[in-house]
């Protein structure tokens, strides 16, 4: 599934795609997650933010101003499968869950293997009918957040840790790929439920590290993640312990192991994340 690094390398590809682009016609896949697709005709791209793995497409609704601040946003999702592409002609393609046909003659379209993403249209800054998105924790790069406030996040559930970096709330944009990468670099065992101030601390420092480190190399691709050049990221050749279930870890030699963790398939080292 995408994550913040991945969401962002969209990100910034798209933007200078559509920015400035007029919407004036859309075709959506008819369920409710994709239908509300519908509801961009008409607006202009003003920009493309993101928060967390979302997608926030500021929309300037007709005879709005350019410059002004969007009065809408279309929301994209990527869920498991899905990405974003511009082409000059219309999509042919039996994944296409939502396309945008822009006033210059090119099409902005969703193309969704899997059918985990979801497409909304809400009023700018408005994000109750999301509640994950609505609820999100700070951005990992935000200023504010130091070691203090985000031990504090992790004090406030019993839950493991690493179940609770994947609900979101106490940072933004952390997936199970930099989950299980940060807690090796890190040496804190993903099943605890109780992290000190210092090692909350080292884990943050460890997030912001794998996070900028994914970033800088376009994203993980594993299967399907495509940015909208068609391109993948490149950071899949430098993981540590995602995905390595058995293969000696690169600190202590010991094989990793791999086991479910709340459901989510989780590597670790048994002897570097033994606590
Ligand atoms: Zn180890």
């Amino acid at each position: 599934m995408p994550e913040l690094p991945e969401v962002e390398t969209v990100r910034r590809q798209l933007e200078p795609l559509v920015s400035n682009a007029k919407i004036i016609d859309a075709r959506a896949h008819r369920s409710p997650k994709f239908a509300p697709a519908l509801e961009a005709i008409g607006s202009t791209v003003a920009n493309v933010h993101r928060r967390g793995k979302y997608l926030l497409v500021g929309l300037l609704d007709p005879g709005q101003a350019p410059g002004g601040p969007p009065s809408r946003e279309l929301i994209v999702h990527l869920g498991m499968t899905g990405a974003l592409h511009v082409d000059d002609t219309s999509p042919s393609d039996p994944y296409e869950r939502a396309s945008w046909d822009l006033a210059d003659g090119r099409t902005l379209w969703f193309r969704d293997i899997r059918r985990f993403g979801r497409i909304a249209v809400v009023s700018a800054g408005d994000h109750q009918a999301l509640p994950t998105l609505h609820h999100l924790g700070p951005e990992p790069f935000d200023p504010a957040l130091d070691g203090p406030r985000f031990h504090r996040a992790l004090a406030a559930s019993r839950s493991r840790v690493k179940t609770h970096l994947l609900s979101q709330r106490p940072i933004a944009g952390v997936g199970n790929i930099y989950a299980d990468e940060a807690l090796w670099r890190a040496g804190i065992n993903p099943g605890i439920r109780r992290v000190g101030p210092t090692r909350a601390e080292a884990l943050l420092g460890h997030i912001r590290d794998v996070l900028a480190e994914a970033l800088d190399h376009g994203g993980t691709t594993l299967r399907d993640y495509r940015t909208p050049d068609r391109s993948t990221g490149q950071n899949q050749f430098r993981l540590d312990c995602y995905g390595r279930s058995g293969r000696p870890c690169r600190r202590c030699a010991t094989p990793l192991i791999s086991r479910e963790l709340d459901q989510r398939t989780t590597t670790s080292c048994p002897n570097c994340q033994a606590r």
